[in-house]
């Protein structure tokens, strides 16, 4: 909570402060409740969520200010985030009816530079942290360094990595090894890395979807979490869209919230896929990937 914090003062208070010092005015007129709606949009909210906050703050607060701003204020964006979404990893593995211990399943999908690869690796990390046997699939054939990377971070946390040599191989068939080996091995969990291309849409969902497809042959993919960078805005939610037809997201991955003042996209980017964002990336650091927790996010913002 307290890295939380940190990492997000230096960007996010910057809309909390702006919203604060807005709403204690003495007269919260038109113009006022406009400039609160810009805001918020700025900050990447999305302009349906924005309008709602707005009224609702118009409601509680009026034109001279009843009740407390701050505590309203906190209300309102907690609501925004909605704090009732189940944020929960499905990374446990179940026992099949042959008292077979299969692998939790998670496809990590996303644009390239988005951060997938560091947070396959971070994820591992705080896996292993939890005593969990966890294997990796380099399925991201189509960036050559992309395997390099990953192995990498297996060597680092100390997993194996399950790759291909050959360049341009099927990612489908790196992933279906991936899962069988993590069931031979009797791991845990298996995180797959996949390959963003989004030059080509059409290419990219017949990929992603086939991946999905070869691997539930092994059984149930568990979570397929959408990986997207914060500092991207609208750019990332059109992004969302797309993979979101390719395959059906379980939960969102936002990274490099250290690096942006716009963490409204958290709330832009659940109402757009209706899915919770589950994780947040705030370094580039291998312990810079945390649970979202909405409770700690908006007193980070409001600090
Ligand atoms: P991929 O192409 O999606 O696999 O992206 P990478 O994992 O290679 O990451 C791209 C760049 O983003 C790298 O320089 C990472 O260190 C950086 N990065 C990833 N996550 C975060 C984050 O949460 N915060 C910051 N500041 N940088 C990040």
């Amino acid at each position: 909570l307290a890295r939380l914090r940190a990492r997000l003062a230096r960007s996010n208070t910057a809309l909390g402060r702006g919203l604060l010092q807005l709403l204690s005015r003495d007269t919260v007129d038109e113009a006022t409740w406009e400039e609160i709606e810009e805001t918020l949009i700025a900050a990447d909210l999305g302009t349906g969520p924005s309008l709602e906050i707005v009224e609702r703050l118009r409601t509680r607060i009026g034109v001279d200010g009843g009740g407390d701003p701050r505590a309203v204020l906190r209300d309102e964006l907690l609501r925004a985030v909605d704090p009732t979404l189940d944020r929960s990893l499905a990374v446990a593995p179940t026992a099949t009816e042959a008292g077979v211990h299969r692998p939790a399943v998670v496809l990590v999908v996303g644009v390239n530079g988005v951060g997938k690869t560091t947070t396959v690796g971070k994820l591992a990390r705080v896996l292993v942290a939890e005593d969990k046997d966890v294997v990796l699939g380099a399925a991201d054939t189509f960036r050559a360094a992309a395997a390099e990377q990953l192995s990498t971070w297996g060597e680092r946390v100390g997993v194996p990595t399950v790759r291909s040599d050959v360049e341009g191989a099927d990612p489908a068939s790196v992933a279906f090894d991936a899962v069988k080996a993590g069931a031979d091995l009797g791991a845990d969990v298996v995180l797959v890395d996949t390959a963003g291309r989004l030059q080509n849409k059409r290419d990219l969902m017949d990929e992603l979807g086939k991946v999905k497809r070869v691997v539930e042959r092994h059984g149930p993919v568990d979570e397929v979490l959408l990986v997207l960078d914060a500092t991207t805005g609208q750019n990332g939610l059109n992004q969302a869209r797309v993979f979101a037809e390719a395959v059906d997201i379980t939960g969102i991955v936002l990274t490099k919230l250290d690096g942006t003042a716009k963490g409204g996209i958290v709330v832009a980017v659940q109402r757009e896929l209706g899915v919770p964002v589950k994780l947040v990336g705030l370094g580039e650091g291998a312990d810079d990937l945390a649970p979202f927790e909405p409770d700690a996010f908006v007193d980070a913002i409001l600090e």
